[in-house]
């Protein structure tokens, strides 16, 4: 069993309603979902948008691999209406089309990153993790504290916490009602 840690994010539509149903199928097809932050709502990073996202942290235990995980993440993504800008690379899972985003940063229903997997490094070009920019982001940090402060990051070797409080991101991060 391995303990896994997903940041949910949303700036599209019922932003609060599109991270239940994403918690939802998570506990559905994914496993028990044993942890679940506070929900934040955050500025956009990396590009300008006057909706703000709604940011979660969740953490389940899963035996499947981490592939196998984010497959279904990214199906839950399209099963939720996630479209992407047009596609540059595009691969076949499970007879549902997932396509490469063009852009790096855009507006979504939903965003399901693997923040940690269990001590696990993954360096592939699908799947990196922990998630590279996980301690550069006060929108993850923050719900990520809340739940696994003491938790060591396993290339940094620093808790959770200190990244937290080394970090110098100063976009705004409040909490949702
Ligand atoms: P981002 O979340 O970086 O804004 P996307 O959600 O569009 O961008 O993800 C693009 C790709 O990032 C996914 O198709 C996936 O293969 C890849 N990826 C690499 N590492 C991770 C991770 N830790 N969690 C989720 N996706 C990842
Ligand atoms: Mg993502």
């Amino acid at each position: 069993m391995e303990e896994v840690y997903i940041l949910l994010g949303s700036n599209r539509g019922d932003r609060k309603n599109n991270l239940l149903n994403a918690r939802n199928l998570i506990a559905e097809v994914v496993s028990n979902i044993f942890v679940s932050s506070a929900i934040y709502e955050s500025q956009p990073w990396g590009f300008d948008d006057p909706v703000f996202f709604l940011n979660q942290v969740i953490g389940v235990n899963t035996n499947i691999t981490p592939e196998q995980l984010l497959d279904k993440l990214l199906l839950i993504e399209n099963k939720m209406g996630r479209l992407r800008s047009p596609a540059r690379n595009s691969c076949e899972i499970s007879g549902c089309e997932i396509h490469e985003q063009d852009q790096r940063y855009e507006a979504r229903i939903i965003d399901l990153d693997i923040l940690l997997f269990g001590n696990r490094l993954i360096f592939t070009e699908r799947l990196m993790a922990p998630h590279p920019r996980l301690h550069e982001r006060m929108f993850t940090l923050i719900p990520l504290n809340e739940v696994a402060s003491g938790y060591i990051h396993p290339l940094l070797k620093k808790t959770i916490f200190v990244l937290l409080n080394e970090c110098k991101d100063r976009s705004q991060v409040v909490l949702s009602d």
